[in-house]
């Protein structure tokens, strides 16, 4: 940490802020300048909240050099995680593939539709049975009878199952059933759920929340490893910006950024990002060139009557021409699909 004090600080002040720090198990270097002087501040600042340095008058500036995290970072990890999804990798050499609808609709219709992206070329199966909804008058998801037909749709095809967790109340019945946790973006900040789910060691497909940074998103998989769960897959499926086109702007700068920064898998969701079928296909083949570990896509059956998402649902057909040019990237890059 640096920090860089006002010209003229009363060398009383100077030397009370030394003793704080030193006191703090801090080794405190001064540098000093003819209008600044400077602490270099060496050892665990994270002990050290900026923003109480920030008040002190004597203070003109703060700089961090470290980094807030530690578990996720790649400094101290410097190999790639590979989360083991009952034996399929996700951040391995080859790239995941996550499909199936927006909301499970029944019974018939989640193990149809698992049949058909398992057929197409896809790892495991989503679906939601605990949906986020803007509005309260909208299907809410079939709760634990969607979550139980998922597993039907499992035992049918041997796709491990990926659901969307929106509150600890039903921790358990997902620790049983589900084989990755979703949380969504609009959870992404919420500290307890992350708690929760860290206390477990499921594989948790963490979304980035649909204004957040990627420090917060970074931090946000922090909070799950430091309750000692360290199977975190990082998601972008978009954020909020001006562009009203698409539903939301697939970040894919992203994938780079998270990879030199974590040792931690991302995947991608372009239907999210899209809100638009159409846009599925380039988003998806630009994510693989990109780098992704993995594509989680919204496939359904019958788009015009989906319950939720129909718009941004592909369908089978669809998809499995997507898996077919996204062999030919993939093979480029060296990965496979
Ligand atoms: C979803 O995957 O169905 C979903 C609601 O996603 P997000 O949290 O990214 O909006
Ligand atoms: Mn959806």
């Amino acid at each position: 940490m640096i920090i860089t004090l006002k010209k003229n600080a009363p060398k009383h002040d100077v030397d009370k802020l030394i003793d704080k720090f030193e006191g703090m198990n801090l080794h405190v270097t001064m540098i000093q300048g003819d209008n600044y002087n400077v602490f270099g501040l060496v050892g665990d600042t994270s002990v050290v909240d900026e923003k109480s340095v920030m008040a002190n008058p004597i203070v003109y500036n703060v700089q961090r050099v470290a980094q807030p995290y530690k578990l996720a970072n790649r400094m101290f990890h410097p190999e790639d995680t590979i989360v083991d999804v009952n034996g399929i990798q996700i951040g391995g050499k080859k790239i995941a593939m996550i499909a199936g609808p927006c909301s499970v609709e029944g019974e018939d219709q989640i193990c149809r539709i698992a049949k058909e992206v398992k057929a197409a070329g896809a790892d495991m199966l989503r679906g939601g049975a605990y949906k986020p909804r803007t509005s309260p008058y909208a299907f809410q998801g079939m709760g634990t009878a969607g979550i139980m037909a998922m597993v039907k749709a499992r035992e049918e095809t041997g796709l491990p199952i990926v659901s969307e967790l929106m509150s600890a109340e039903h921790l358990d019945e997902f620790v049983e059933n589900v084989d990755i946790i979703q949380i969504g973006a609009r959870n992404m900040q919420n500290f307890d759920l992350l708690k929760a789910v860290g206390k477990t060691k499921k594989p948790i497909l963490l979304k980035r929340g649909m204004s957040a940074t990627i420090q917060e998103w970074i931090m946000a998989a922090e909070y799950i490893m430091s309750e000692g769960n360290p199977n975190v897959i990082f998601c972008e499926r978009g954020i909020r910006t001006f562009e009203t086109y698409t539903r939301n702007t697939l970040d894919l700068s992203v994938v780079p950024i998270i990879k030199e920064r974590t040792h931690l898998p991302i995947i991608i969701d372009p239907s999210h990002a899209a809100g638009d079928y159409k846009l599925i296909e380039s988003l998806s083949l630009a994510a693989i060139a990109a780098g992704a570990d993995g594509l989680i896509i919204e496939v359904h059956d019958d788009p015009e009557d989906a319950w939720s998402d129909g718009a941004q649902s592909l369908k089978p057909k669809r998809y499995a021409e997507l898996v077919e040019k996204g062999k030919a990237i993939a093979k480029v890059i060296g990965r496979e699909l």
